[in-house]
């Protein structure tokens, strides 16, 4: 079987389980937000076709363990090279599926072919330690050896906003670590997997290791979830999701990369034109849907006419338009529900009194780029996550406002702190309730060189290079009895 087809003039993709491409037992479209109708079909799969997948992945699993380091290593580096040749298509594919601009898709094309390299050298590092246990007149004559070995099958689940990325995020550092991997894509965004799937088929990788199955969530999420064949999950989506996975999960390795509610807060001393500059890139960029955008900004009310004066200006240079336009800074919004929800929070803090100084407005799945002023703190938009191009200001009196306002949140996984003051940017970051704190720049995980990952409800666990790794295996304790 074919890994890709046409189903109703439009292209389709095939199941990946035990090394084969699959026919499934039905399809469901790819919905594109550029065009507002189905732009591609892909497998729906069902139960027992996720069962399947879950079978072949464990039954993978010992091999790829044993599978020496280097030559797991120049798997995912060939694999790499393999990907690019996609290089066009996924690009392509990304712009209709996601509504993601073509300059923002090759970013994430480049990002993800690097990861998979950095994690090809990351197979080199997975050490352990020797401990002498003499330290204790308990175990003077023990000695023991710590190695990390691989859990076995990694569950991958992954959200709409990077599928291409996020996916091999986690399949590259499984990999490197000995794991096999089910990955199941978004349903938004499902089409970046089947490259990769090709990539690692055409690398080589053994039978099994890597399983890509598309469908529901609210299908086949919680049998994959529960499933006694997998040993870890690695999830990336909303904090409704990732929760009800922990409820259900069982005793599994868990790792979740969840919601955020990023705050930018600007002290008096900032330099006002970088932090208008990181803060409007990092609240725009894909249309604010990304975990790590700024989503609120806490501005001293000393300088707060200014800073918003100049985010105007700035935000009036993003140009919303076709994102298979090279001019396009801003595409569609992934879905009209996603259109709703972000008009929903603009109206709401303009009722309760925010003042809008541009955008608001909505046609089909485009949002403009909208600036709010005096955003009081009843308004749903200065806790709920925005996954909009939205930049509400809040007005605080002071460093200490902000933090409280910053802490209240229930989210934790970026801030930003814009001032001069080294010892008041170090204040801030130790005492943010966050998973990162950036200083005089916007969040941005990026390829993960810095480790990422959230606390309260964004999430547990870090991921990045080396950091990712460390989820994905386990610490095993061999003692050995000296004999003197
Ligand atoms: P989502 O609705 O939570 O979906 C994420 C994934 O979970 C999708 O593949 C979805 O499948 C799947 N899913 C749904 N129900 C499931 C179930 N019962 N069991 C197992 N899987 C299930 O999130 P999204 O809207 O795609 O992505 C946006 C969210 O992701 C935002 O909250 C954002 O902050 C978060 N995010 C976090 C990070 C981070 O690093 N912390 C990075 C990127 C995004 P279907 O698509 O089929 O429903």
């Amino acid at each position: 079987m074919s890994w890709k087809t046409k189903r109703a003039g439009k292209p389709a993709w095939n199941l990946f389980i035990a090394g084969k491409w699959l026919r499934p037992h039905s399809y469901m479209e790819v919905y594109s937000p550029v065009l507002d109708s189905t732009y591609a079909w892909v497998p729906r799969a069902t139960e027992s076709e996720a069962e399947y997948a879950l079978k072949s992945a464990f039954k993978a699993r010992k091999g790829i363990a044993k599978m020496p380091a280097h030559k797991r290593a120049e798997l995912l580096e060939e694999a790499g090279e393999r990907l690019k040749a996609y290089e066009k298509e996924i690009i392509e594919h990304l712009a209709y599926e996601a509504g993601k601009p073509v300059k923002q898709g090759r970013g994430e094309f480049k990002a993800t072919v690097l990861r998979l390299k950095y994690a090809a050298q990351e197979c080199e590092e997975i050490y352990g330690e020797a401990i002498t246990g003499d330290y204790s007149p308990f175990k003077e004559d023990k000695l023991g050896l710590v190695i990390r070995q691989p859990l076995g099958t990694i569950l991958a689940i992954t959200p709409f906003n990077y599928p291409l990325f996020t996916a091999v995020a986690k399949v590259a550092p499984a990999i490197a670590a000995g794991n096999s991997v089910i990955l199941k894509p978004a349903t938004d965004t499902p089409i970046a997997s089947f490259y990769i799937a090709k990539a690692f088929e055409e690398a080589g990788l053994p039978e099994g290791v890597l399983n890509v199955v598309s469908g529901k969530g609210s299908e086949i999420g919680d049998l994959l979830v529960k499933s006694n064949l997998v040993n870890g999950i690695s999830f990336t989506g909303s904090t409704a999701v990732g929760k009800h996975i922990a409820n259900i999960a069982g005793m599994k390795k868990l790792h979740l990369e969840l919601g955020g509610k990023a705050p930018a807060i600007v002290l008096e001393d900032a330099d006002l034109d970088l932090a208008v500059k990181e803060i409007v890139t990092g609240a725009l960029k894909f249309s604010g849907q990304r975990c790590d955008a700024i989503s609120r900004v806490l501005a001293i009310s000393s300088i707060a006419d200014e800073l918003v004066e100049k985010i105007v200006i700035q935000s009036r240079k993003w140009k919303l338009g076709d994102p298979l336009s090279e001019k396009t800074d801003l595409g569609p919004l992934i879905n009209p529900r996603a259109v709703e929800k972000v008009d929903g929070l603009v109206k709401d803090a303009v009722e309760k009194g925010a003042k809008l100084l541009m955008g608001g407005k909505k046609r089909k799945n485009y949002y403009w780029p909208t600036v709010l002023d005096h955003v009081p703190l009843d308004a749903r938009i200065a806790w709920e996550e925005t996954f909009g191009p939205v930049i509400p200001v809040i007005r605080v009196g002071d460093e200490k406002e902000a933090l409280k306002i910053a802490n209240k949140s229930n989210y934790g996984l970026d801030a930003a702190v814009f001032t001069r003051d080294i010892d008041r940017a170090m204040r801030l970051a130790l005492e943010l309730e966050d998973g990162e704190v950036t200083i005089n720049a916007h969040p941005a995980h990026g390829l993960g060189i810095f480790p990422f990952g959230g606390v309260k409800d964004s999430g547990m666990g870090r991921e990045g290079i080396k950091y990712s790794i460390l989820e994905m295996t386990e610490v095993k304790s061999i003692v050995i009895k000296l004999r003197k």
